[in-house]
């Protein structure tokens, strides 16, 4: 059937129509005028149809997810190129010119459902994997770090994000605020301020893990990976001021420019990568290779070729498909594991809890989300279960009537966090971290124009916000790179006030950045 996106010139082809129906396919007689005691009404209580439109129609939205509201998806497939089989016994991986179908699902992160395509914005890069052995979700972004490095500081740093309690506007200061006491922030800020933080849509950017995993291969061994989805369409971004105009002549610009290209046949791809580092040599790299605002240096870990994303297919419904769909980081198959990575077991968490609010206790059995294989458990019952529920399987475990049964191959391998054996206990997360080689390291490879459109962007936002905040961020930049700092005192025009360039002592820190006392 013809849709009505508008796209079409409206002559397309006469189907025959379906008798319209209620939910429940009581055939429909007049869907233009309600019952009515006489002409004028009023309406009659017995006008179920009035109703029932009435009801579903105040239900139709489900709560906007949190983070990453707004959203494009596509569906896709996944096709191995490289044999990684020495690293992991995931059976996707078994054997070149294995593939999988795939949904893939882009996304801003702090804007709400309606809010501008365009925004200087990590953006998110989620894709399900629907594999013989389950589905495999990763859940990145466009970015390779992220903002803080320890979850529970996740609401907090969100709350930046979003508005202001008070006015329910988005403010600078509270953005500028929290980094400024959050070093650890440094490394994704220069990211986002820089040309990569606003792609020209979501087909000209890579997509990370981000967070580090590990795949364990058939003997057992371990290695920690960190995946990497290199766009074969090559890198575009919008410059500030274009991204700017569109924000407000096409707020939607992202999923437009998706759909039209894959209408058009212009399938968009990404080479899958992987860096690989073995379990023995987790204590080798000068960084904590399970931190998340750190990369692992390609020089040190190349990139390894391991297969093809494919995007060819728009979804038929947004609502069904899109909107509906709920990735975990939590859903790894056989052969692949997490790691000591803190960000990643707070998502592991919260990902699927912020569904079962958002979509429903049932939200994996939706299609989009179920999986393609068969599988059997004993968990049962719960709102909007629309499936068999499992018959009449037994619903307990140990059973002798023939219900699924563990298999001990499938049993996790226990992995190693540190070579030396530490307490439980609350870590200082900041003591004895550097925050500021690799944002340095970034800064240092931006050519001039970069260098000037980084500062610039910066110098805009954080030219909002009170001076002692001012200060104390610039001395942030002053420690990745006294080039960087001087480049933003200029571009804020304040570069006649040495001042601005004074990095203020510990005693000026918040007590939150205050390394601890011995
Ligand atoms: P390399 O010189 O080997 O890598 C630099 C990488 O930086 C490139 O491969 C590219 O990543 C990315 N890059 C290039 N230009 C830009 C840009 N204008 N904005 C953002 N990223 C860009 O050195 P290292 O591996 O030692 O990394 C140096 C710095 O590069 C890091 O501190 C980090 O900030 C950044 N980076 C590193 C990545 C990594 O995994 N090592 C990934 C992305 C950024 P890509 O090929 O993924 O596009």
């Amino acid at each position: 059937m013809e849709n009505t996106n508008g796209n079409g010139n409206g002559s397309g082809p006469k189907v025959e129509r379906k008798v319209l129906t209620t939910n429940q396919g009581r055939p429909i007689g007049d869907n233009q005028n309600s019952v009515t005691a006489g002409r004028r009404g009023p309406i009659t209580l017995d006008d179920f149809q009035l109703f029932e439109k009435m009801a579903q129609f105040n239900r139709e939205r489900v709560p906007e997810r949190v983070v990453h509201a707004k959203g494009t998806g596509a569906h896709g497939h996944f096709e191995v190129t490289h044999d990684i089989t020495k690293y992991t016994s995931a059976k996707l991986f078994a054997k070149v010119g294995n593939k999988c179908e795939t949904f893939a699902r882009f996304s801003t992160v702090g804007g709400e459902k309606g809010s501008a395509d365009t925004a200087r914005d990590p953006r998110g890069f989620a894709v399900k994997f629907y594999t013989e052995e389950g589905n495999w979700d990763m859940v990145g972004n466009n970015t390779p770090v992220f903002f803080i490095r320890d979850p529970l500081k996740f609401g907090d740093f969100i709350h930046t994000q979003k508005r202001e309690p008070g006015s329910n506007l988005k403010s600078a200061t509270m953005m500028w605020d929290f980094w400024s006491l959050s070093p650890e922030s440094m490394h994704q800020v220069t990211i986002l301020f820089s040309d990569r933080g606003i792609p020209d849509g979501y087909r000209f950017m890579n997509g990370y893990s981000s967070h580090t995993f590990s795949l364990i291969n058939a003997a057992g061994e371990l290695f920690y990976v960190k995946w990497h989805f290199k766009t074969a369409q090559g890198i575009k971004n919008l410059l500030t001021e274009k991204a700017e105009l569109l924000a407000g002549s096409d707020p939607d610009y992202s999923q437009r420019d998706m759909t039209h290209a894959i209408e058009k046949g212009e399938f968009p791809s990404w080479n899958v990568k992987i860096q690989v580092m073995p379990e023995s040599e987790i204590d080798k790299p000068n960084f904590d290779p399970f931190d998340l605002t750190k990369v692992w240096p390609h020089g040190e870990y190349p990139l390894i070729d391991v297969g093809v994303l494919t995007l060819d297919r728009m979804p038929d419904n947004y609502f069904a498909e899109t909107e509906q769909s709920a990735f975990n980081p939590s859903n790894v198959v056989p052969g692949m594991g997490y790691s000591p990575d803190k960000m990643l077991q707070g998502r592991l968490l919260s990902y699927p809890d912020a569904h079962r609010y958002r979509i429903g206790t049932n939200y994996d059995l939706l299609p989009i989300n179920a999986r393609k294989n068969a599988g059997a458990n004993y968990n049962r019952d719960g709102s909007m279960r629309f499936d068999g529920n499992y018959g009449s399987l037994p619903s307990y475990e140990p059973n002798s009537f023939g219900g699924p049964a563990q298999d001990p191959k499938y049993t996790e391998r226990p992995y190693t966090t540190s070579t030396t054996l530490e307490k439980v206990g609350r870590y200082n997360h900041r003591e004895g971290n550097d925050d500021y080689t690799q944002p340095g390291n970034l800064w240092r490879l931006f050519d001039d124009g970069q260098k000037d459109r980084t500062a610039k962007a910066i110098a805009n936002s954080l030219g909002q916000v009170p001076v002692r905040i001012q200060k104390l961020q610039l001395s942030h930049f002053q420690k990745a790179d006294p080039d960087f700092a001087a480049r933003i005192v200029k571009a804020l025009g304040t570069d006649q006030h040495p001042e601005y360039l004074h990095a203020p002592d510990a005693a000026e820190l918040a007590p939150a950045a205050r390394m601890p006392e011995k």
